[in-house]
């Protein structure tokens, strides 16, 4: 076994090299967030823009992957990183998984035990942790149990935002957004509920509905209809509409909003990640393109597609159920 990481250019460096552990990335305002990237997935979705370095069959192979580098490598890049003015946005751990085993949770939480010690007010005492949940949902989870409470001995005004990327609302459209056996459902699912057992204070579980419907016309709350962008699920119904939701999705929806709905007006509804369609990065265009190989057909961009005023009238009753803020609204919200 081993552990995978994605080098990053920092944005801080102008003529950077792909070649940091710990990065600023641009995510939120100036001065943005900190982020450390995982390699290595044990899923497969379509739509995922970090394919190169996630995929099971790829990671291994990328350039910019290297195995096994040493906490002590990370601390040098955290520390390098200037922390003289405003504080950093938040740090965000994603990948890839970077809870794909139990090596990868060893790894990062020896990590983050680390930084804990030290100047956290430097990414406003938040860390964001981003996954697919199959390992929280398959484990009693008393390994990350243990070290969250440990970190919050070390550094109690730290918090740590784990938020579960569900990958669809039914079996059937868990397999095709991840292109990975619709038994892993139900993992993705239980994750949250797993979750919420583990004792810390620091902990703050949450959700994301990922790959949803495009990320301008979520973000416009359904003004920005140019190019209604979504993966048919079946009949003409969008992923995630409620019409084709599994019970136990339906109960991790209720279950959610209920949690979550006093600590702001807008998780009255669940958050969705959006197809990407606003930037004009060439991340965002090869993500793009391979959507729409893998899913052919049932890739409904209303800027190409015959017009269906089914599937688009579908598309908005998902606003009904759904949202999207920016980044600094949704990840402040988070660490809060
Ligand atoms: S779970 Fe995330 S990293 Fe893994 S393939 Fe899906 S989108 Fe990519």
């Amino acid at each position: 076994m081993a552990v995978y990481l994605a080098l990053q250019k920092s944005v801080c460096e102008e003529s950077g090299q792909q070649d940091k552990t710990v990065a600023v990335q641009k995510c939120g305002n100036p001065p943005y967030e900190l982020s450390l990237r995982f390699a290595g997935c044990n899923l497969k979705c379509g739509a995922c823009f970090a394919s190169a370095y996630s995929w099971p069959e790829k990671y291994r192979s990328s350039r910019r992957v290297k195995v096994d580098i040493p906490i002590e490598r990370l601390m040098d890049d955290f520390n390098k990183i200037p922390k003289s003015g405003k504080s950093y946005n938040w740090m965000r751990i994603l990948g890839g998984e970077p809870l794909l085993n139990e090596e990868y949770i060893h790894y990062l939480f020896t990590f983050i035990e680390r930084i804990a010690r030290g100047n956290t007010k430097c990414f406003n005492n938040g860390i964001v942790i981003q996954t697919n949940g199959l390992y929280l949902g398959l484990h009693d989870n008393k390994l990350i149990e243990s070290y969250l409470r440990k970190i919050h001995t070390i550094n109690p005004s730290l918090k740590i935002a784990i938020e579960i990327s569900i990958k669809g609302s039914n079996p059937d459209e868990f397999s095709l957004l991840s292109q990975s056996s619709r038994d892993l459902f139900h993992a993705n699912i239980t994750a949250y509920k797993n979750l919420k057992k583990i004792e810390s204070d620091n902990l703050r579980p949450t959700v994301i509905a990922g790959f949803g419907i495009n990320e301008s016309y979520l973000l416009s709350n359904g003004k920005s209809k140019k190019s209604m962008m979504t993966i048919i699920s079946r009949d003409n119904i969008p992923i995630y509409h409620p019409d084709i939701w599994a019970d136990e999705f339906r109960a991790l929806y209720y279950q959610f909003v209920d949690d979550w709905k006093n600590n702001n007006s807008i998780f009255s509804k669940m958050p969705m990640y959006g197809i990407k369609d606003e930037f004009n990065y060439n991340w965002v265009k090869y993500a793009l393109r391979q959507a729409k190989n893998i899913y052919g057909t049932v890739f409904y961009d209303s800027a190409y597609s015959t017009h269906n005023e089914v599937i688009e009238n579908k598309i908005s009753e998902l606003l009904e159920y759904f949202f999207l803020v920016s980044n600094q609204e949704y990840y402040s919200e988070l660490i809060k």
